[in-house]
Formats: C-alpha cells, structure tokens, sequence
C-alpha cells in the first residue's frame, strides 16, 4: 500500500500512451492530475476519463517546446494551486533520421520538445515545492539517451540530456526532500511505436534484443513512475531506472 496524502500532479504528455497511464495511475491513487498536451482533445479526454473513474482531474493544452507557454500556464496554476507537489516530464517525440539526413529543424524540435521543456517545467514548479520540503519529480527519459540508438542522434541527445538533469537536480533539490529520478523505457507500444510494433519484421528485430521477448505496456512505465511519486520512495534520488524487458542491462 502506497501513501500519496492528496496531492496535486502535473503529467505532460497525458493525453495518449505512457503519459496517459501514468495520469490514470496517480489518479487512481487520489492525486489530483492536470493533464497536459499538445492538443486540447488528447488531454481533455484522459482528463474526463479520470474524471468518469472517480478521479481528480484537469486538462490543460500547452505546447511544451514554447517556453512562454509553459511559463503563462504555471504561472494560471500556481494561482490555483499554491504547491503542485508533482511533476512527470513525459511529453516526447520523434524525428529520426542518420545524421547525414537529420536537418536543423528536427535537431531543434526533438531538443525543445523532449529536453527543454523540463528545464522551463522544473525551473517554474520546483520552486514552489522546494519552499514546501516535499516534491517528487519524474522525468521519462529512454533507452535510446542510456545506450544511444542508430537514427535518433537529436532524440538520444535529448533523453541522455534528461539523465544528466536529472542527476544535477537531484544534487540541488536533495537538502529540500524534492527527489528527482528518470525512468527509461525500452519498446512500449504506444503510438510513438506503432510503426514498428505491426511491422511483423521489424518487431521479431527488435524483439531479438529484448530478453523477455515481448513489448512493454504503457501500464509498466505507470507503475514503476508511480511509485517513485509515493512518500515511501523519498530516499530514492538521481537514479535512472529501465523499464525494459531487460533490454540494457
Ligand atoms: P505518444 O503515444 O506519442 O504520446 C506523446 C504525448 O506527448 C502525447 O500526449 C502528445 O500530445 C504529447 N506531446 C508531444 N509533443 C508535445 C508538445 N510539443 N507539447 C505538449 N505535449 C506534447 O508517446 P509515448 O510513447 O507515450 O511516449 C511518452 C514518453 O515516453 C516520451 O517522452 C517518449 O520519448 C518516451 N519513451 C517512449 C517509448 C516507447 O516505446 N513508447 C520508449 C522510450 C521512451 P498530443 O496527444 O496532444 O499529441
């Protein structure tokens, strides 16, 4: 049984995949969630779903790789919520190409999208929660920023750069109990992978590297993401952890 005391979340990227899970995980724990993503749609929607369950919830459409949008949006928030004791730095993408091919355009939107918005998210919300002594962030970084991954040169760049703010987050908030971790998933099927997940060829490729020998659910990254937000994981700080069948070990 894990303790959550009502708290209040921000999960970006919660309108589909590993964001919405991890939206509806929490939710299920009685925090309160707002939801963010690109489009009103996506995050309405799981917004209402948590609500339909019983939930807490709020959607909110903010483009994370606009740094003034993040920052008019927490600032409406902190309005209403003094402490927003949570964050999940989720929202991604992808733009993958070798790098002979890769333009500036998709460097820079990969970099803004996966990386920077958690730079603009943390600067704005772990204030607030470093003046309370208690906050949990969790930023969803990937294999592809452990290992490096042929193709993803901007996405890699990005997730190893979430790793290494992760890290020096953890250093900075530790004196004020704000834990920061990262989760890393492997192969999770979600629309970011449907591509290769029906791709019967590329699946059994993927598959080979994989000791399981399977896909991973939106649902595995929701748990181990959760958890790392419960007050029993605050002795847990800077660690990097892979959700992925055993994939980098
Ligand atoms: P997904 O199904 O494609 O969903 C991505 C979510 O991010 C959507 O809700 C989308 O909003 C939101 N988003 C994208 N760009 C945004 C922007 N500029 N502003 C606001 N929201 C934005 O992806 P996923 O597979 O769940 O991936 C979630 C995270 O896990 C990503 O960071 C990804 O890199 C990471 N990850 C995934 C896998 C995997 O195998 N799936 C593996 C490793 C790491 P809309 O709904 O409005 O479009």
């Amino acid at each position: 049984m894990l303790t959550y005391h009502q708290r209040t979340a921000l999960v970006t990227g919660a309108g589909r995949g590993i964001g919405k899970a991890i939206a509806e995980t929490l939710a299920r724990q009685g925090v309160t969630v707002i939801c963010v993503s690109k489009s009103a749609e996506s995050c309405g929607a799981t917004a209402a779903a948590i609500t339909a369950a019983g939930g807490k919830a709020r959607a909110l459409a903010v483009d994370v790789a606009d740094g003034a949008a993040i920052a008019r949006a927490a600032e409406e928030l902190l309005k209403e919520f003094p402490t927003i004791d949570i964050l999940v730095n989720n929202a991604g993408i992808t733009r993958d190409g070798l790098l002979f091919r890769m333009t500036e355009a998709d460097w820079n939107e990969v970099i803004a999208t996966n990386l920077t918005s958690c730079f603009h998210w943390t600067k704005l919300l772990a204030r607030p929660m470093t003046r309370a002594r208690w906050g949990r962030i969790v930023n969803i970084t990937s294999v592809s920023g452990v290992m490096g991954n042929a193709g993803q040169a901007n996405y890699s760049a990005a997730k190893a750069g979430m790793i290494g703010l992760t890290k020096t987050l953890a250093r900075e908030f530790a004196s004020r109990n704000v834990t920061v971790n990262a989760v890393a998933p492997g192969f999770i099927k979600t629309d970011m992978t449907t591509q290769f997940v029906n791709n019967p060829e590329a699946s059994a490729k993927i598959l080979e590297v994989v000791p399981l020998k399977r896909f991973g659910e939106s649902g595995d990254v929701a748990a181990l993401t959760a958890f790392l937000c419960a007050e029993e994981a605050g002795y847990i700080t800077g660690q990097v952890f892979n959700v992925d069948g055993g994939m980098a070990m």
